[in-house]
């Protein structure tokens, strides 16, 4: 695949190493070492989602900033500190910032990725990076883009009633309509975790592995960053079930909500006549390996009935609170419940 990739001028290094593209802060010895894991972990291969994935978990939380993309199959894009990742392509715009490390996957075709750096400049049309390292604050990659299906002018039936309007036409030059809202793909976390002896990542604070139910009392509870597992599912009282890897905004139109906008929030619609569920009602927040509640100033309340629990606890607005496994939330009328193999104490 043929990529161009341009560097932006400014303090930094720009690697480029097989499928992967990076950008790294200036920061001495640590830009070194960053410049070589981006080169080690490109030397293995594997598709994009797989590059950028090794990457993360060797990476670290902390570190001077750094950016990465990878343009293969599968594409994938990952940010940490103070940079940014902008791709568009097939499904959309997609946008990365820091400071938490952050990764995704790219569901179809890439056209351009643009990573910066603080202090990073315009591109210089004449300079183009095909392979190794040299200064640069950021860098402009473009991909082969395949070319649009022209589009058939929109039928215009005459209107004598109307009042008279002057109408432009350029053939070709249709305005283009804004990129699609991003489909759904996993934003990937990274947090503090235990391993279990055969590699499972685990909640420090659970005894067992939650997969396969070794005890974890035995070992050293060192922990390590790694990407965090779905911590278990909504059950609706509709019967649908959705997995817990992302945080929701659940309301009658949750698309209003400004997190849901900027893809930092799922939406989770829940309606019906008389349901008495507002608009934006509740959001689950995925902290650490808790999930935590938070009634956005519903009309009705959110009540949550603990398991075990005599009395169900009415949340006050505005307050995120832990639920456990097994809690029954329920907004307005309606309800669903979280669900998960964990212990429900913790
Ligand atoms: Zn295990």
């Amino acid at each position: 695949m043929s990529v161009r990739v341009q560097p932006l001028p400014g303090p930094g290094l720009v690697v480029r190493a097989g499928e992967l593209i990076a950008v790294c802060a200036e920061a001495g010895a640590e830009t070194d070492a960053l410049v070589a894991l981006v080169r080690r972990v490109a030397a293995d291969g594997g598709d994009g989602a797989a590059l950028i994935a090794r990457l993360a978990g060797q990476l670290g939380a902390d570190g001077p900033a750094c950016a990465a993309a990878a343009l293969g199959d599968t594409p994938a894009i990952l940010v940490r500190g103070a940079a940014d990742v902008t791709a568009d392509g097939g499904p959309g715009r997609v946008h990365l910032h820091g400071p938490a490390l952050t990764y995704r996957t790219i569901e179809g075709p890439l056209w351009t990725v643009q990573v910066s750096l603080p202090g990073s400049g315009p591109p210089d049309p004449r300079t183009t990076l095909d392979a190794g390292v040299v200064g640069g604050a950021g860098l402009l990659a473009q991909l082969p883009r395949p070319a649009p299906a022209p589009a058939p002018p929109p039928p215009r039936r005459p209107d004598r009633s109307a009042p008279f309007e002057a109408v432009i036409v350029l053939p070709g030059h249709a305005p283009e309509p804004d990129p699609e809202p991003v489909p759904e793909t996993a934003t990937h976390a990274l947090i503090e975790g235990v391993y279990c002896r055969d590699g499972h990542f685990n909640d420090p604070d659970q005894r067992y592995c939650q997969i396969c139910g070794i005890s974890m009392a035995q070992l050293t509870q060192v922990t390590r960053l790694g990407p965090r597992p779905p911590l278990g599912v909504l059950l609706l009282d509709d019967g649908s079930t959705l997995r817990l890897d992302a945080d929701y905004v659940v309301g009658r139109e949750p698309e209003v909500d400004r997190d849901v906008a900027a893809h930092r929030a799922r939406s989770l619609r829940i309606s019906g006549p008389a349901s008495g569920v507002s608009r934006r009602h509740v959001r689950i927040r995925l902290n650490g390996w808790r999930v935590e509640l938070e009634d956005l100033h519903s009309a009705n309340g959110t009540v949550v009935h603990r398991p075990g629990a005599a009395e169900p606890d009415q949340l006050s607005p505005g307050v995120p609170v832990v639920v456990p496994p097994g809690a029954r939330i329920d907004v307005g009328r309606r309800w669903f419940r979280y669900e998960s193999h964990r212990d429900p104490q913790t």
